[in-house]
């Protein structure tokens, strides 16, 4: 049988001991048998000691301002306002945001594959608006 995985949700429920019975055995079943559980709710129960002050509570309000995959290939195209940009760079080195990161690094590599391309449609834009620009000329 393997085990399901224990959500953060679930660590708190235990700490405030809020779960069922068979749920707090399934949590303690599950603590005893991961290392990296273990560590998790140890950093939870610190957490709540230090309370808002904590890197969680930070991570969870900044959470909520991630920046938009928009807001992110501007970030890596190094074309944000600096104010902007710090801003990203502290959420993606200081607060660490997993999923911030994972987004980059998606959009990294979708760049990466993209720059031919993109090139090539740039040059044809700048000619066809040429070729726009002189068909406007002879109506004229
Ligand atoms: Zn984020």
């Amino acid at each position: 049988m393997t085990m399901a995985k224990i959500t953060r949700a679930q660590l708190a429920g235990y700490l405030d001991d809020a779960l069922g019975d068979a749920e707090t055995t399934h949590v303690e079943q599950a603590l005893r048998q991961s290392e990296s559980l273990r560590d998790e709710l140890r950093a939870m129960m610190q957490e709540r000691d230090r309370g808002e002050h904590s890197l969680g509570a930070v991570w969870r309000r900044q959470r909520l301002s991630c920046p938009t995959r928009d807001q992110l290939g501007s970030y890596l195209l190094k074309i944000l306002e600096a104010e902007q940009h710090d801003y990203i760079h502290f959420h993606l080195q200081t607060i660490g945001c997993s999923f911030c990161q994972a987004n980059l690094a998606d959009l990294e590599a979708r760049q990466k594959e993209a720059a031919p391309k993109v090139h090539e449609r740039r040059r044809r834009f700048f000619q066809s608006s040429a070729g726009l620009l002189q068909k406007g000329k002879k109506k004229k």
